[in-house]
């Protein structure tokens, strides 16, 4: 041996040993189902998920068993994150607006030994008991006074805050999320300590989330849907401020966002929807945002205009469960200040480029990669340090041959390496031999200011093989005519894209985390006739 550098696992713990040790007292800030606030800090954090380990323990928990939650965003739930992952378990974040199919397939397919939940779910707790066949334990994150249920508190008290964490190799599993499922059942995602610690350092960049102990961040995106696209992490890792809110009210987070001065803010589209009406009616607005994160699905131009109108840099971020999520993110380019205001706009319609980490490809129906040349569009595939090889109790990798993983969306690369998402694969409309985005169609039309939300969809046609359908949920007290719309979308899209009609409905269907659900569409519409 000629030298070396020193053995250290990229455990998750160290992230929150580091928030302890280095930003002890930077506050999280929680705001309660029952409008209560409560403060703790990283010392409080890092005490209570001592404690809880060692409860886990005793209550007979195992590293490597799951440990289940179904809440929204708290100190305490943070708390279990940590703690189980402390104790060398898996934290199984479960989406509360999953259907009861699959509520009751992901917790007994990932075998839950503990569920921690929220009062305020408790109705799906007496709904699904008996249907979970492996979950030995419930604890109430917020148990009402008089309530029988086994308090966290208590669990807490019982625990030992000397504690010291399970160490292993960093390989080891430490969170399980599943995917939403829109077809078929929802596959598990088991993310490893090194996968997530690596995943913490490359969102503190500027280029990424751009945190700092100075930052103040907000997550509105639930700690269920793809690990709070994994801010708990890289907060500890930059120690920054943290303000959860167990309420996604606009009126509550807008307050909030100002009275915590919130700095960061991460969320989907639909978020920012009830923002901005909130701000339209009352006049307030969140005043102290310097980076404002949206994702999940395309955020629409509009949507980009008005948050870096009020002097925010729009952060449009791009990626999904498997992918931890972070895949691009729409920061600023080299030549960002040279660039008109439209410009910039239409740069960060884009999903954006790859942090270091990260390496993207386009492909071809027969596998055969395709130039980033910001015309050809084709099958997006990743690979990196934290994105999936096998789905959780899978049999075989969900990767090429070559070692990529097929992400299911479609889209462009520029050859500055911006992604630009055109569609998912399942959803691009093929009308005579060539692709019509159902996204770009669907952000076309809400740019139009009666047009609340729309869908497209490709419907069979003798002789275009598919042509689009838009379906049309209008803003309340307005009633566009099908040829307004078509008039507005002519300007905007190409002509052949224009919809071969127009359906208005009163809503449309969402999955879990929020997003359009084209197979319910597709099912709803499938004796509908064009013109
Ligand atoms: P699901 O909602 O199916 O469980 P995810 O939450 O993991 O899955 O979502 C991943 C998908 O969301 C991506 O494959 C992509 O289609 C879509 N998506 C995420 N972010 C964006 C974005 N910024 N623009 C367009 N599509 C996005």
């Amino acid at each position: 041996i000629i030298g070396g550098m020193q053995d250290y696992e990229l455990r998750v713990m160290r992230l929150l040993d580091h928030a302890e040790r280095e930003s002890g007292s930077r506050e999280i800030v929680s705001h309660w189902a029952d409008g209560s606030q409560t403060r703790t800090h990283w010392a409080g954090i890092a005490r209570d998920a001592r404690r809880l380990a060692s409860a886990l323990e005793a209550l007979g928990v195992k590293p490597g068993d799951r440990v289940a939650t179904l809440a929204m965003n708290h100190s305490r739930h943070l708390v279990a994150w940590y703690g189980t992952i402390g104790m060398g378990g898996v934290i199984h974040t479960i989406n509360p607006r999953l259907f009861e199919e699959q509520l009751e397939y992901i917790a007994n397919h990932a075998e839950d030994k503990v569920l921690c939940y929220d009062a305020a779910f408790q109705p799906i707790i007496d709904k699904m008991k008996d249907r979970w066949s492996t979950i030995e334990h419930y604890i109430c994150f917020d148990p009402p006074a008089g309530s029988a249920a086994t308090s966290f508190e208590a669990l807490l008290e019982s625990g030992d805050a000397d504690y010291r964490w399970h160490e292993g190799p960093e390989r080891d599993p430490c969170m399980l999320c599943y995917t939403s499922g829109t077809t078929g059942n929802p596959k598990g995602v088991l993310y490893e300590h090194r996968s997530t610690v690596i995943h913490a350092l490359a969102e503190m960049q500027p280029a990424v989330f751009s945190l700092s102990p100075q930052s103040v961040a907000l997550p509105v995106v639930p700690m269920f849907h793809a690990a709070a696209w994994g801010l708990p992490f890289a907060g500890a890792a930059a120690g920054i401020k943290f303000v959860f809110s167990a309420v996604n009210d606009p009126a509550v987070l807008c307050d909030l966002m100002n009275e915590e001065k919130v700095t960061h803010s991460a969320g989907v589209p639909t978020v920012w929807l009830a923002m901005f009406q909130h701000i339209d009616s009352t006049g307030k607005k969140p005043e102290y945002l310097q980076v404002v994160t949206i994702g999940g699905s395309a955020a629409p131009r509009a949507m980009c205009e008005r948050i870096m109108k009020m002097g925010a840099r729009m952060n449009h971020a791009w990626g999904m469960t498997e992918t931890s999520p972070i895949g691009t993110m729409g920061a600023p380019s080299p030549d960002w200040d040279d660039l008109s205001f439209d410009e910039q706009l239409d740069l960060v319609t884009k999903q954006g480029r790859v942090p270091f980490g990260v390496e993207l490809r386009i492909v071809g129906e027969d596998g055969s990669e395709l130039p980033r040349d910001g015309k050809t569009s084709g099958r997006l595939q990743i690979k990196g340090p934290w994105i999936i090889k096998r789905y959780f109790k899978a049999e075989a990798d969900a990767l090429t041959e070559d070692g990529w993983f097929d992400t299911g969306d479609v889209s462009v690369i520029h050859p500055d390496g911006v992604m630009q998402i055109t569609d998912r694969a399942k959803d691009v409309i093929k009308s005579g031999g060539e692709w019509i985005s159902s996204v770009d169609l669907e952000n076309a039309a809400v740019g139009m200011p009666e047009v609340a939300e729309a869908a497209a969809i490709g419907m069979p046609h003798p002789k275009w093989d598919e042509r689009p359908l838009l379906l049309v949920v209008a803003k309340p007290g307005t009633n566009p005519s099908k040829q307004a719309i078509q008039d507005y979308l002519a300007q905007h899209v190409a002509k052949w894209w224009l919809p071969d009609d127009i359906v208005f409905v009163d809503q449309l269907p969402h999955t879990a985390t929020g997003k359009l659900l084209k197979t319910a569409l597709r099912d709803q519409f499938k004796d509908y006739v064009l013109p």
